[in-house]
């Protein structure tokens, strides 16, 4: 079966994903899930939705994927546990040692490697599957041609992500730290969790600060007017036959940080897309005019949420 995963930024966020025609949601705790708390579940909204998915035959998977320090992996250990316990499909991890460690205290859980672990080729899957991971992340710099290399030799389950930044190859997921050097400020919590705001990998967000205009200058010269650091991703369609002919087994649709409605419609869309593709229909064209709709809300929403984002660092 190939799975259709939504994005819970919300609970009913979450459930309007489920409700649509997902497969599976994916919801991160607060504080460990690199994006800002209001796009986070607390602990009690993860298990109420995994208990109200599981009926449904439905499932919920947890991406908890910063980088604890060492006084954070008994926190961290608990939390996995616990969302094993309660019946939770999966956790997305990042942390090679973490990964490690999840499989040995819990066998039969999912575990992803999330894009932010920054695999680069097969011997990075190879090194995830041994270390216990199952489900490995394609990065979004990856193509079609990546995955004819890699599918049939590692020996783990392949999720795409529905959405691919145009210039592959520039960034990789996971890898930057240029909002931590940009502007963070650390907090901790009552449970001894650190918050570092400003650094992903550290259980803050990052400012987005690639997505703000910046002169580039060497001794004081301009030398290349204002470069755009990193292209827009956009939302993919055409390479959908491709990844369902390349053994993808998983699709993830983005998006925890957009409006519930716009979710709603994207887990739709993606929903009879698939579908139609799974029915043995390659021709995805008849799917263009709303793909082009939803891209224009998609980048309304994503725009407004990152400038603002740059603003307030900005301002700080
Ligand atoms: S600054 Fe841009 S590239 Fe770097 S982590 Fe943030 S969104 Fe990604």
């Amino acid at each position: 079966m190939v799975a259709l995963m939504g994005p819970g930024g919300t609970f009913d966020m979450a459930v309007a994903a489920l409700q649509r025609g997902c497969d599976s949601v994916f919801v991160g705790p607060k504080g460990w899930s690199r994006r800002p708390a209001s796009d986070e579940l607390e602990e009690e909204e993860i298990r109420d939705l995994i208990h109200w998915a599981r009926p449904l035959a439905k499932d919920v998977r947890v991406a908890i994927n910063v980088m604890p320090n060492p006084e954070e992996i008994p926190a961290f250990l608990l939390k996995v546990e616990r969302y094993a316990l309660w019946g939770a499909g999966g956790v997305m991890i990042c942390d090679p040692g973490c990964i490690k460690l999840v499989r040995e205290r819990c066998p039969d859980l999912d575990i992803h490697v999330s894009v932010t672990a920054g695999v680069f080729n097969a011997r990075d899957i190879r090194f995830y599957r041994e270390l216990g991971a199952n489900i490995v992340v394609i990065p979004y710099r990856w193509g079609t041609a990546e995955l004819e290399e890699i599918r049939d030799e590692t020996g783990v389950s392949l999720e795409a992500f529905m959405f691919q930044t145009v210039k592959r190859g520039r960034i990789c997921p996971g890898r930057c730290y240029s909002s931590s050097y940009f502007l963070i400020s650390h907090d901790r919590d009552a449970a001894g969790k650190d918050h570092h705001v400003g650094s992903a990998s550290r259980g803050g967000s990052c400012h987005r600060i690639c997505r703000a205009k910046w002169d580039l200058a060497i001794d004081a010269q301009d030398v290349s007017g204002h470069p755009d650091l990193k292209a827009s991703p956009e939302l993919l369609l055409w390479e959908m036959p491709d990844y369902v002919r390349l053994g993808v087994d998983r699709f993830k649709i983005p998006g925890r940080e957009r409006s519930v409605q716009l979710v709603a419609d994207i887990c739709g869309f993606y929903r009879r897309a698939l579908d139609h593709v799974l029915a043995g229909d390659n021709d995805v064209s008849g799917f263009a005019d709303e793909w082009n709709e939803i891209r224009v809300r998609w980048t309304r929403e994503r725009c407004r949420r990152d400038d603002a984002r740059i603003v307030h660092a900005q301002a700080s």
